[in-house]
């Protein structure tokens, strides 16, 4: 593919040379998660072996090396979405506990009985649960905003549901389901004319497609980093320096303080805030050398060459008799779902994994739009940059097999 060495990067990523069932691996559950590149396991390593410290600079010299790699990575995250000021960035262990986070603080101040939180069809559990809850314990209501058959919100129905009740739109920028791109960036628009404010899950997009938060215009933007070739446990609440302030500290302890008395605390300014505990500083750190590596090869490029892999995806799946492709939005994002007439969706991933292909099989922590579509479960290779195109003829191989031999 032109532009994009594919064979190159591969050799980054020591664990895609692994054998499973005598096969070399074909790595398709990347929107579950993503493998780390060397760059990524030598950082943390190097962290360990010469840096480790808890991070309160004026210590010592390991405290001083630990705080500053726990902040550059900091500033890289802030690089990266192109976030105006690095004190917006608040390490948390994943897009789970910040929107968590939203939900409890910025949701717990401001959000009350006959209120309305909008989030679409299209979202994971974990950008429906905490909201329901919170609704559940305010008295407000949940509103959703419909999907059309290809698998795009209806922007004109979430026109709609808008009113001077509504309090926050808190939508997915990528389905992990469907692999449709929302345009996040009109949906925000159109709530900021309101004066709602807005939460955007890129869990599945910050891997995929260039972001920046300053052109989104949301005031939260959350993510994973091991969907991005990072550690698990560690991931970004960034939000709007003016919303943060006005939030309530979601949990205290240390690192979050200036002064505590029995009779009153105060807090410390952004970051620390919201980051009360000692955090995950080594794998903070290899976020931040993830992001780097993801810079280097440039997510513009990265962006090209998946969207030609996942377009051959939807291609050659889409001429297998019995298959249905479910999400067909044009210009998707990594993921590919599918059922095949005649066998469970569990019966397919055994028969690619027996290949040594893995794939995520289930309802992928969105019963929701899966029973839109009228399924309770659907096979879902997902690519990222390291995949192949010889890796989705190999996929289609032994889908076809199957739908070959149906019964
Ligand atoms: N939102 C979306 C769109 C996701 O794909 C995921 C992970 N599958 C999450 C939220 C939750 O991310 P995590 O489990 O890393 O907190």
């Amino acid at each position: 593919h032109p532009g994009f060495d594919v064979h190159a990067v591969r050799r980054d990523f020591p664990i895609l040379s692994e054998r499973i069932h005598g096969k070399q691996l074909i790595w398709l559950d990347n929107a579950a998660t993503t493998h780390k590149p060397r760059q990524v396991i030598e950082r943390i390593k190097y962290f360990y072996e010469h840096e480790n410290s808890n991070i309160h600079r004026a210590a010592h010299v390991l405290a001083a090396r630990a705080t500053d790699a726990y902040e550059h990575a900091r500033e890289v995250v802030r690089r990266f979405i192109n976030a105006p000021d690095v004190n917006e960035v608040i390490f948390v262990r994943g897009t789970t506990e910040a929107i968590n986070l939203v939900a409890k603080s910025w949701g717990g101040k401001h959000v009350g009985e006959g209120d309305e939180i909008i989030v679409s069809h299209l979202e994971h559990h974990a950008n429906i649960v905490p909201w329901q809850q919170l609704a559940e314990a305010r008295g407000a209501k949940l509103r959703v905003i419909p999907v059309d058959d290809e698998g795009q919100i209806l922007l004109g129905e979430y026109r709609k549901l808008i009113n001077d009740r509504t309090k926050i739109v808190a939508i997915g920028h990528v389905s992990n389901t469907l692999g449709t791109v929302v345009p996040v960036k009109e949906v925000v628009q159109i709530a900021r004319q309101h004066g709602i404010v807005t939460l955007v899950d890129g869990a599945q997009s910050i891997a995929h497609t260039p972001v920046d938060v300053q052109d989104i215009g949301a005031d939260f933007f959350v993510f994973s980093g091991h969907k991005i070739f990072a550690p698990t446990g560690i991931g970004v609440l960034w939000g709007r320096r003016s919303v943060l302030e006005d939030m309530p500290p979601w949990q205290g302890g240390g690192n979050m303080i200036a002064d505590v008395t029995f009779e009153k605390t105060v807090f410390q300014p952004l970051p620390n805030t919201f980051e009360a505990g000692t955090g995950n500083i080594a794998d903070a750190v290899g976020l931040g050398a993830a992001l780097e590596y993801v810079e280097r090869l440039g997510i513009e490029n990265i962006s090209r060459y998946e969207h030609a892999l996942v377009d051959y995806g939807m291609q050659q799946l889409g001429q297998i008799p019995g298959l249905r492709l479910i999400g067909t939005v044009p210009g998707k994002a990594s993921v590919l779902s599918f059922t095949l007439e005649g066998y469970t969706t569990d019966e397919v991933g055994k028969a690619l994994n027996a290949e040594g292909i893995a794939v995520r099989t289930g309802h992928h922590c969105a019963q929701p739009i899966l029973r839109r579509f009228g399924v309770e479960t659907t096979v879902r290779p997902s690519l990222a940059f390291y995949n192949t195109f010889e890796e989705i003829d190999d996929l289609v191989r032994v889908v076809r097999r199957l739908a070959g031999q149906r019964r």
